[in-house]
């Protein structure tokens, strides 16, 4: 008699989940994500005690048919790419169709969605990965998703999270990122009925810097730009003697996607060298444009981290940019204001 059983699908599609949905602000990320996809201009997050009570994230973009409501719901289900060489050229922030599948088997789900086309919403309550119903309702355009009692099936999981205080400031600090990446959607994050951030979607970097890191940074700020053969960089700096004590106000994107990469960082932090105290960090919002081909985002479930195909190019081009433009503002007097 063997030994190996396969695992009885609820049970791996709990472990699928796991590998995507961490903890509340997974989430989030996802569901603003898919807001985002859906070329939304205006996004709501509401949290409740810490995302563990209730997460709803209200968007006014294409919104999901009746048609295709359940099949939002099964795994590796996606409008966004098709056949294999698609995922060479991502230009989505979603492409497994995995998130609202991992989500809905962790929690009580409903959503409720109405296309432009349609003359009526439709709303689908899904509890622990199973479809419970779907019908009309009233509805705007766009989508509201509502998940509730995350992880109240997978109570090892339930156990893991941190303090509502903890998970709450987690979905700040992205929200935040998702404003900086998209300023010309407006964000609105509310918590326990409170709200904690807005920006207004009306295109304008300072706006957004400010509300996020104060206005004496958002006056100061230096631009930077720099081209390479298959792509560019640009975004937003401090001048040496705005720093911090942590890298909290370090931000990357590529091609509009949020990602964490140590080698930028390193770049990033190499190119203040001599001119930042050291354990002091700078503040950077840095945008880099590269041709989809020459950049794997497919190398993790939560599509977080990347891989260039020309790893050196970009990190060359970044310090460049950056090194040139600080060496202009060097001319400043040194001393430090720590914000
Ligand atoms: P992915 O984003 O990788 O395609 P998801 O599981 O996140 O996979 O979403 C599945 C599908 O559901 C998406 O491809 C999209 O067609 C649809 N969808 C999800 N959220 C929204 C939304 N807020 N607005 C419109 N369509 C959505
Ligand atoms: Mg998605």
């Amino acid at each position: 008699m063997g030994k190996i059983n396969i695992l009885e699908q609820d049970i791996a599609s709990q472990i699928a989940a796991g590998e995507i949905i961490e903890r509340p602000v997974s989430v989030v990320k996802e569901l603003v994500e898919n807001s985002i996809d859906a070329g939304s201009k205006n996004i709501i997050v509401e949290i409740e005690k810490g995302g563990k009570k209730s997460i709803r994230v209200i968007d006014d973009g294409e919104g999901i048919s009746r048609d295709d409501i359940r099949l939002a719901f099964e795994r590796h289900a996606t409008s966004k790419i098709n056949v294999i060489e698609d995922i060479f050229h991502i230009n989505t922030l979603g492409f497994r169709g995995e998130a609202l599948a991992s989500i809905a088997a962790v929690s009580n789900l409903s959503v409720t969605t109405k296309t432009r086309n349609e003359p009526i919403g439709t709303i689908c309550k899904i509890s622990a990965g199973v479809i419970e119903d779907v019908s009309e309702t009233a509805s705007k355009n766009g989508c509201l998703i509502e998940v509730k009692n995350l992880f109240f099936n997978t109570p090892a999981r339930l156990k893991f999270l941190s303090s509502d205080t903890h998970e709450n400031s987690r979905i700040t600090d992205l929200i935040t990122r998702f404003a900086m990446g998209n300023i010309n959607i407006s964000f609105r994050l509310i918590i326990d009925k409170k709200e904690l951030f807005y920006s207004s979607g009306n295109g304008d970097y300072r706006e957004v810097i400010a509300k996020v890191y104060g206005m004496d940074l958002a006056k100061q700020i230096l631009y930077i730009e720099k081209a390479f053969d298959n792509g560019k960089i640009w975004g937003y700096i401090s001048k040496p003697s705005f720093n911090r004590g942590n890298r909290t106000g370090q931000t990357f994107f590529v091609n509009n996607r949020f990602v964490k990469d140590l080698g930028l960082t390193f770049c990033l932090e190499r190119a203040y060298k001599t001119m930042i105290p050291i354990r002091r960090f700078p503040i950077a919002i840095i945008f880099i444009d590269i041709d989809n081909s020459l950049v794997d985002v497919n190398v993790h479930p939560s599509k977080m981290e990347i891989k260039f195909q020309n790893e050196n190019q970009v990190h060359h081009a970044l310090f460049h940019a950056i090194n040139e433009t600080l060496k202009n503002h060097v001319l400043i007097p040194k001393e430090t204001l720590s914000i």
